[in-house]
């Protein structure tokens, strides 16, 4: 789910926080910063900084709206940081 007036931004240092891929340098592109509800919006996640999540334009799509997690249907970071997977549950 995304939502272009939120961007979170406030911890991961420009980098996706599911790849690790740096998102400042490639404005426009498929690794352009979006902002992520880590549960999605349409699931009831609530639009705040516990649960925004500073993604890349290609991790933003590919997750979509499923939870996170290694589980069939569930989306696994390829490369997360400690804040990401202090909230993999
Ligand atoms: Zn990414």
């Amino acid at each position: 789910m995304i939502d272009s007036k939120w961007l979170p931004g406030c911890c991961s240092d420009g980098k996706c926080e599911y790849c690790g891929d740096d998102t400042t340098l490639k404005s426009g592109t498929g690794k352009s910063m979006e902002g992520d509800h880590i549960k999605s919006w349409s699931k009831g996640g609530e639009t705040d900084d516990k649960n925004g999540a500073s993604a890349c334009r290609d991790c933003n799509r590919e997750k979509s709206d499923k939870d996170l997690g290694k589980g069939a249907g569930q989306f696994n970071p390829s490369n997360p940081n400690a804040r990401i997977k202090n909230r993999l549950r």
